[in-house]
């Protein structure tokens, strides 16, 4: 066992060239070794895309959604369809494969492969996760970044490909180093003309009384696998659910907000743009007790 874990796809797609006739689907390589080419168009454009998928306990969560996501967004930007069943296999075997450790993810990276070669790249790396304990339990402060598109980008513009987890995510980094510059940990992006989002690498959920919102997906923004799968948690605890277009008022005015992924699971937003909000704390500590025991 080792404490990270690299599983290199030998066929990606069944659609496209093996890299090795007659290989087995996967082989687990040496992470710490030298795998993908520099003239891959992974590295080179960000010409792929990908899933990071938290393990608990060994075992990764929201998994099927996580893979028919991949295929989402390797069909948006028309990459051969994934070979869902190989995928699966090798997430499995790169969780299995690291030291045991409570929490952990898989990240996914299917790319267009090497320009000219017509064979896509695909691996699935495993590791431990950060500890996300201090912004599960006291909160990140955010602030709210103008995205610069309309909240109907992705019907009237799907080639900017809003909406698909491409690997062309140095702006949700670039966000990042924003959000710091205004002393905040994160970002809420808001469509140019004035809706919510969601965060850099999250889903943004509300809580306003007995009530769960969302916003829609129609509104260029990922599908959230941990999103759905608090809306089934609520579900089974009497709380309603809806997907809504929201303004910032909507966010100061909720009874609890909180940015939500797979790995950092909920963190409670406690601060946006300088202005404090309330936690809450107990639905938080629900919230994430459920999200970090799943299992499937
Ligand atoms: N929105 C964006 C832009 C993301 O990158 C992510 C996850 O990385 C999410 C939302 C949340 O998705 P999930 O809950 O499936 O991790």
């Amino acid at each position: 066992m080792t404490k990270t874990a690299l599983a290199l796809l030998n066929r990606p797609s069944l659609a496209a060239p093996p890299h090795r006739e007659g290989a087995e689907p996967f082989v687990l390589v040496d992470s710490g070794q030298p795998h993908v080419r520099v003239l891959d168009l992974g590295v080179t454009r960000g010409d792929g895309v990908f899933e990071t998928i938290s393990i608990g306990a060994g075992r990764p969560q929201a998994l099927r959604a996580h893979l028919v996501r991949f295929a989402r967004s390797a069909a948006a930007l028309e990459l051969s369809e994934p070979d869902l069943d190989a995928w699966e296999a090798a997430v499995r075997a790169a969780a299995a494969a690291i030291d045991p450790v409570p929490e952990a993810f898989v990240k996914t990276i299917l790319t267009r492969g090497v320009e000219g070669e017509g064979r896509p790249t695909g691996w699935a790396y495993a590791a431990p996760a950060d500890d996300f304990t201090a912004a599960r339990r006291d909160g990140i402060r955010v602030v709210l970044l103008d995205r610069g598109y309309r909240h109907d980008v992705a019907q009237t513009s799907p080639w900017l490909l809003q909406g698909a987890k491409t690997l062309s995510y140095a702006v949700n980094r670039a966000v990042l180093r924003e959000a710091r510059r205004r002393d905040a940990d994160d970002v809420v992006f808001v469509s140019s003309d004035g809706y919510l989002l969601e965060g850099s690498t999250s889903s943004l959920l509300l809580r306003v009384g007995d009530r769960l919102v969302t916003p829609g997906v129609d509104l260029g923004i990922l599908a959230g696998t941990t999103q759905g799968d608090i809306f089934a948690f609520a579900a089974q605890r009497g709380l309603a659910t809806e997907y809504a277009l929201l303004r910032p008022e909507d966010l100061q005015a909720a009874d609890g907000a909180w940015l939500v992924s797979s790995v950092r699971h909920a963190a409670p937003i406690r601060r946006v743009d300088g202005v404090d909000r309330p936690v809450d704390s107990e639905f938080t500590s629900a919230l994430n007790s459920y999200l970090v025991s799943r299992t499937e």
